[in-house]
């Protein structure tokens, strides 16, 4: 029987993670997750394509004296960069809400910060605020549980973002 889309996402997820334990037994250092924040069922479109490009140099330049090891992946679910870093989990976190937050285009950046038995930093263990909703700037957590913005809507938002980079 053949699979749907959705499912093919979630087995890709289901990879990426089990790959980011691996990396965090192997190494018993903290492993960075860098992907995209890219609603729907195509996750490797042209926009995407161009916003993870930047992502990966942004991410490489940032960890290039401490990063160990890295790997990068991609499938249904996008690409993503698997970083190990050898820095304390709350430095690696700071840097990387410093670039979701501090540009446009880092606002559709999701980099998770990876400890022990695959647990991620959430940004209020180092006590920063959640981060804002694209579209009208509430709890972007808020946003997503209670659906309140269309696909549709969300994606024109993430594809302009995008476009708009370097203009
Ligand atoms: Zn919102």
């Amino acid at each position: 029987m053949e699979r749907n889309i959705s499912q093919l996402i979630l087995e890709d997820r289901e990879k990426r993670y089990n790959d980011v334990m691996e990396l965090s037994r192997k190494f018993d250092l903290p492993v960075v997750c860098g992907k995209l924040n890219y609603p729907g069922k195509n996750k490797n479109t042209i926009e995407a394509n161009r916003a993870f490009e930047i992502l990966l140099e942004i991410v490489k330049e940032k960890f290039r004296m401490k990063s160990v090891f890295s790997k990068e992946l991609e499938g249904f679910d996008g690409r993503s960069i698997l970083m190990v870093v050898d820095m304390s989990p709350g430095d690696i976190k700071k840097i990387t809400v410093e670039l979701e937050d501090n540009s446009e285009i880092g606002r559709i950046f999701d980099i998770d910060v990876y400890i022990k038995e695959g647990k991620s930093i959430d940004r209020g263990m180092i006590n920063l605020a959640p981060r804002k909703c694209i579209i009208c700037g509430e709890n972007a957590r808020i946003c997503v549980r209670s659906g309140k913005h269309g696909l549709e809507e969300t994606l024109n938002r993430i594809n302009e973002i995008i476009n708009n980079y370097g203009d």
